[in-house]
Formats: C-alpha cells, structure tokens, sequence
C-alpha cells in the first residue's frame, strides 16, 4: 500500500503515534507489529499497583481492544520485526513475512541490562523487570519471608524493593555507586528516599557491588559483594538501567549513538523512518537526549503523528516523571541535568518536601516527595518558560510564584 504506515514495538510510544493520527482525521492504513502478546498497555503499575495485586492486566491497557477495530489499526501481537530493507521499503517479520511501508515508525522501547551468565546472571530467581511476563514471572516468587536483593538502587529497583516489603519480603538493595538515585537525582531527593526504605526495613547497602551470584543446582542461593560479604537470598531483581533497542535501525544503516538520532520532527537519517519513545534520542536545547518515560512517549508519538501530516509543529519536551514507593508519592517536573544549587523546603505536612535544581540561578526542575502543589507549580513554571531563582521560592508562596 502506497500511503501505508507500520509501527514497529507496541507500546506506549506506538499506542499515542496511533491514536493521534486518527484523532486528527488520518485515514491511512496503519499497522503495528508487537512482540509481545499483548496489546499496548501502561508499564509503571508493572513496578507498583500490578505487582503488589492491586490492579488487573486488563486495567493497564492504553486502549480498549474494541478502540483498533473501530479505528482500523492492526495489531500483529506475538510478531517481531527483524529487519528493515529500505530499499525495497519493507519491514522483515519472523518467519520472513514482509510488511511493506510508506512511512515506519520505531517505537521499539528499551531492554534492561543483565547481569552475565559468567557471575551467576543466568540463574534461576534472577530477574529483570520490563514487560508483562516479567513482572508476572516475579509476582510468583514474591512470597512472604523470601529474601529478595534488589541489585540498583534507581527507580525501577527501589519501587520493587517496596513493593517487595509490604508483601513481607526480606529486601537488600545494593548500589554501585556512593548512593542510590545518583544518575537521576541530587543527594537531597536520595537521602529522603533512603530513609523511607529504612523507615520500612530495607537494608540499603551503597558503595557496593556484585562479585558474582551464586547457585545450587542453578537455582540462586548467594550473593557475593564487593566488600567481602556474602548474603543468603532467594532471588534477585537487576535494576542496572536499560539500553535502547537500537539494533533494527543500526543494521539499516540509520545513525545511531546511545539511541536512534532523530530531529525535532522525530525524523531518523531516513525521512521516512521515525523513532519514538525510549529509543530515540532528540534535540534538547543545544544537545541530544534520551528519556526514558511514559511523558516522553507519550508527547513525542502524538508530536511526530501531527507533524507526518502537517498538522503539528516541533516536538516541545516538558519533562516530568513520577515513582510511587510504599504510601509516598516522588514527582518530579523537569530535567535536573547540569544544576549547580538544590535547595530543600518543606512541604505542608509531615513528610512532604521539595527539593528545588537550580542552574546559573534558574530554577530547572524539582522533585517534590508527598508535595504536589511544588510539583504543579514548577511543571506550570517550567512549561510557561517563566524564571524563578531561589529567592523566588524560599520567599514566596507558591500560589504567587505562579501568578507573578
Ligand atoms: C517497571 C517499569 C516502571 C516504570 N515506571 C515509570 C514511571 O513511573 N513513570 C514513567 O514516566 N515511566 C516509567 N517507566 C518507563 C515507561 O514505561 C517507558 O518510558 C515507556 O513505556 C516507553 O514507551 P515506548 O513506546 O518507547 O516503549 P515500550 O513501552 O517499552 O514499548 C516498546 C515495545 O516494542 C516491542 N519491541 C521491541 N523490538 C521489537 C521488534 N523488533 N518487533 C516487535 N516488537 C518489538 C517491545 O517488546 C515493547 O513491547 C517504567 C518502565 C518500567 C519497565
């Protein structure tokens, strides 16, 4: 088909490409090709509301099933992509079916790190926690009393080491670096966060590492760390980070560095190729990033959808996130890359604080703990491009910071 367009990955990056081009009167054919057996559906409640058993499969969905049909968007679930041939502009799916296309969007999300089979990363009760099967797979072993080591303490990690707890598992988090949520957020937010896990009984162990992990009949009994310590554990959760799902759009020739290179449009080196979401890396300002968020996905798919038929400009990014650890709530409005202050406030009742990024004296981003008005308020600053310093906000009530 002449005007066809295909989708590769069926997440949230495809669902919101999909669902803006109809919402703004496309007709064109559209279809998406997930390898998962499944349609889209929302990944945070796989790390929250899903593991611990508080909410259903069928309530992650991004779309009602009914919603494809009436929209004609196909979805081949269970299918995957292996390989894009752009001279003959067409999609290779397993079994060697060929998908021809007009424009292809990758949508193809990312990949947790693991751990080598080498030290121990291939035994049984080790996980990673990215999809459904993943999270279903953990759910299984989250029985009360079992010893569980979360190896990372980023968000992913430290959300499953909560979840993990209030089921009634004995929790370790490890961490590489000198404290947990390094790579995401400044000491303030780390230090807030680790004593909600201790608050809980979570034995949070920085400045540590894995030597190796340790099985009996291939199935996990220990982890051997760095310190010279070894711990008796049932299973373990790797929370290393992720890599983006590069590798169709590297074999096709489309540049790639940590992410498929894409301009402001969403356009990859190949104008009819687009990348979204988790693996595509755009302009932020004077240089190029990667997020890894439902936001991200979700503004960049509507954004490339409306600019492919001319009806959307640039894609703006106004960046936010959020992570849910026991009753407390972490939202975060902005990017904190490059900040050179913090500044921490208190919030209106016990537990809710602020801490605020500033650089060369602007405020850039903040994350607020059990405080939402610092979060609406810095998300509505950040998005109107108004500047406020840290005067500003150690002075002001927030209602004011808005209004002035
Ligand atoms: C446990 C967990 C908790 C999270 N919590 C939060 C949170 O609290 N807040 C937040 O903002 N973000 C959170 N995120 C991140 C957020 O879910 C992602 O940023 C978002 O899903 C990215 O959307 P995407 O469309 O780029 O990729 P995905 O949603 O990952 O979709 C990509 C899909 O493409 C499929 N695919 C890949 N290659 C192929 C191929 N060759 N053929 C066919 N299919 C393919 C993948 O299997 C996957 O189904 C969380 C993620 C996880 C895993």
């Amino acid at each position: 088909m002449s005007d066809s367009i295909v989708i590769i990955g069926a997440g949230q990056g495809a669902a919101a490409f999909a669902g803006k081009l109809r919402a703004l009167g496309s007709d064109r054919p559209i279809t998406i090709v997930g390898n998962e057996p499944v349609l889209p559906y929302q990944r945070p409640p796989l790390s929250k509301k899903y593991l611990i058993g508080e909410a259903t499969f069928d309530r992650l969905l991004l779309k009602p099933p009914a919603w494809y049909e009436t929209n004609a968007v196909t979805v081949l679930t269970g299918r995957r992509a292996i390989a894009i041939n752009r001279t003959k502009r067409v999609i290779v799916l397993d079994q060697g079916v060929e998908l021809p296309y007009a424009t292809l969007v990758l949508a193809t999300g990312a990949t947790p790190r693991r751990l080598p089979a080498a030290i121990g990363g291939d035994l049984q009760g080790v996980f990673t926690l990215r999809d459904k099967a993943d999270a279903d797979a953990l759910m299984a072993d989250f029985q009360p009393r079992r010893r569980l080591l979360v190896i990372g303490g980023g968000y992913v990690g430290l959300e499953t080491a909560a979840v993990a707890r209030t089921r009634g598992l004995e929790v370790t988090v490890v961490e590489l670096a000198d404290r947990i949520l390094k790579r995401v957020a400044a000491p303030g937010t780390a230090n807030l966060v680790r004593e909600l896990h201790k608050g809980h009984g979570v034995a949070i162990l920085e400045n540590s590492a894995i030597v190796r992990l340790i099985g009996v009949d291939g199935h996990l009994t220990v982890a051997e760390l760095t310190d010279g310590r070894t711990i008796s554990i049932d299973l373990a959760v790797i929370g290393i980070g992720v890599s983006p799902n590069v590798a169709l759009a590297e074999a096709a020739g489309l540049a790639v560095e940590d992410g498929i290179i894409v301009d402001e449009f969403a356009r990859t080196s190949d104008p009819d190729i687009l990348a979204v979401g988790d693996c595509a890396r755009f302009p932020y300002g004077d240089r190029l990033i990667r997020l890894e968020s439902v936001q991200n996905a979700f503004d960049q798919g509507e954004a490339a959808a409306a600019a492919l038929i001319g009806a959307g400009g640039a894609y703006a990014p106004q960046p936010w996130f959020w992570s849910d650890q026991y009753d407390a709530k972490l939202q975060i409005a902005g990017l904190h890359h490059g900040y050179d202050d913090t500044l921490a406030t208190d919030g209106p009742r016990p537990g809710s604080h602020a801490i605020w990024y500033f650089a060369q004296g602007a405020m850039i981003a903040v994350d607020a703990l059990n405080f939402p008005a610092a979060f609406v308020t810095a998300k509505k600053l950040l998005e109107a491009g108004k500047r406020v310093c840290r005067l500003d906000i150690e002075t002001k009530p927030l209602k004011e910071l808005i209004s002035q």
